[in-house]
């Protein structure tokens, strides 16, 4: 049996692919790094400072952390990423369109570009994904180690805005990245 991608039985074939190589929607490059299903080119892109595959659902959480354990998503390689020493890129100063390019260096020049206007305007596109609760329900989750706010903030709206490029089901996404619209119930 021919493996298939994940995303694309799951959610939908998507209008744009993520990353820049645009192969063929279904056919898998490989398995993501860190929850193990099969990705396409179209939903997947590699982490060049971690070193491996990351699937469009994975990428959204992996680009702004969630304080607490890192989620092992059970068994797995055993290695929990903790931070090195020494970051290369930081995630100290500031985070901006060019450091999520260095970082996924596969990723479509159009999603780079919806990355660099989400972020002109930090406050505003987390506003208009999160409403209300930004504040209140998704902040605290956060792990701001060794990252200033500006930072962490910008991650976040990085995340939202890859979540909104993939047109994936919300429901798909930790709880902490989805909408207020998705948690309403
Ligand atoms: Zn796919
Ligand atoms: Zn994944």
């Amino acid at each position: 049996m021919a493996a298939t991608c994940y995303l694309c039985v799951y959610g939908n074939t998507g209008s744009y692919s993520i990353s820049n190589g645009g192969g063929p929607a279904g056919d898998p490059l490989g398995g993501c790094g860190i929850c193990s299903i099969f990705a396409c080119d179209r939903h997947a892109l590699r982490n060049s400072l971690q070193r491996r595959y990351e699937c469009g659902i994975c990428i959204p959480a992996s680009i702004s952390p969630r304080s607490g354990p890192p989620g092992g998503s059970g068994g797995g390689g055993g290695s929990s990423p903790t931070r090195p020493g020494g970051p290369t890129s930081g995630g100290g100063q500031t985070y901006t369109a060019e450091t999520f390019k260095a970082e996924y260096t596969t990723a479509s020049d159009l999603l780079v570009e919806k990355v660099r206007e989400a972020l002109t305007d930090v406050n505003a596109t987390l506003y208009n994904y999160f409403g209300q609760q930004l504040a209140s329900r998704v902040l605290p989750q956060l792990a701001g180690e060794g990252m200033t706010p500006q930072a962490m903030l910008a991650r976040l709206a990085t995340a939202v805005t890859i979540i909104d490029f993939t047109e994936l089901p919300n429901t798909l996404f930790p709880a902490y990245l989805q909408t207020e619209r998705e948690m309403a119930e």
